[in-house]
């Protein structure tokens, strides 16, 4: 383990970009800590980035239970003592049409991928202020900049985490926390799974036709923590390049 290396918490680790950035922070010689629901996942990531002479462990999350993400950092920080980065990861996409009124998803969206940040913000928070600092890194989506048919309420949200990181940035001008904002543009993962609309289904199919690798989204992140302490990347955007939107 190098100095550069950090104690990094990820949530959303069993899939997708968590999964690949697990991978690689843990192959740059990062401790990682892994936060999902489906621990089985999460066991068999551990198990691999292990016998591949990293370092992780980790502990089932639901980041819509406040108390629960707390627990979540608190594992962590028992485990390896500080938690020098949080990523806020964990996110659903049930797309739908508002005239559809899938009132239950629209509230998911916002239980996860916005209240699930701020759950992830308000554990890590008091931690890497004791510890004298720490880094933030914010998942967020190019729907955080711009709306589009179906994708209202998951915009909604996306536009949220952006805001929610600038003012954080902007309330650590004494240089103790970063906050990275990385958004990708269609990545492969399960993301897409989750939609029932089936009006929605059928358009994000031709639309996530073009995709990055999420191991794409992962070197971003990786670039973002891997900077000296006095470096502050606050946002990343990363689309295919064969794409326009
Ligand atoms: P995946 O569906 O593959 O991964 C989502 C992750 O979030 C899973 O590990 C899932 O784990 C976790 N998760 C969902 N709900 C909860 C919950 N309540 N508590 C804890 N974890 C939860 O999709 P991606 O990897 O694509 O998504 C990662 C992030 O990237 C999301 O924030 C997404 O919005 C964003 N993004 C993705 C893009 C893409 O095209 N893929 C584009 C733009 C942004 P589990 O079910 O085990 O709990």
């Amino acid at each position: 383990m190098t100095d550069a290396a950090r104690v990094v918490a990820i949530t959303g680790a069993s899939s997708g970009i968590g999964e690949a950035t697990a991978r690689r922070l843990a192959a740059d010689g990062h401790r990682v800590f892994l936060g999902a629901r489906r621990t089985g996942r999460l066991d068999a990531l551990t198990r691999e980035i292990t016998a591949a002479g990293g370092t992780a462990a980790y502990r089932g999350l639901d980041v819509t239970d406040a108390a629960d993400v707390k627990a979540f950092v608190s594992a962590a920080r028992e485990r390896y003592g500080r938690v020098d980065v949080m990523v806020n990861n964990a996110g659903v996409m049930p797309l739908s049409p508002l005239d559809a009124l899938r009132v239950e998803e629209w509230d998911r969206m916002i239980d996860v991928n916005v209240r699930g940040v701020l759950h992830g913000i308000a554990a890590a928070l008091p931690v890497m202020r004791a510890q004298g600092g720490g880094h933030f890194v914010n998942i967020a989506s190019v729907g955080a900049y711009e709306v589009s048919p179906t994708a209202a309420v998951y915009c909604v949200g996306k536009f949220a985490v952006r805001a929610v990181s600038e003012g954080l940035r902007q309330e650590s001008a004494d240089g103790g926390i970063r906050v990275t904002l990385v958004s990708p543009g269609v990545t492969e993962s399960e993301l897409a799974d989750g939609i029932g609309d089936p009006a929605a289904r059928e358009a994000m199919r031709a639309y996530r036709a073009v995709a990055l690798p999420a191991s794409a989204i992962a070197d971003a992140i990786a670039y973002a923590v891997s900077q000296p302490a006095q470096v502050d990347v606050n946002e990343i955007v990363v689309r295919p390049a064969a794409s326009a939107r």
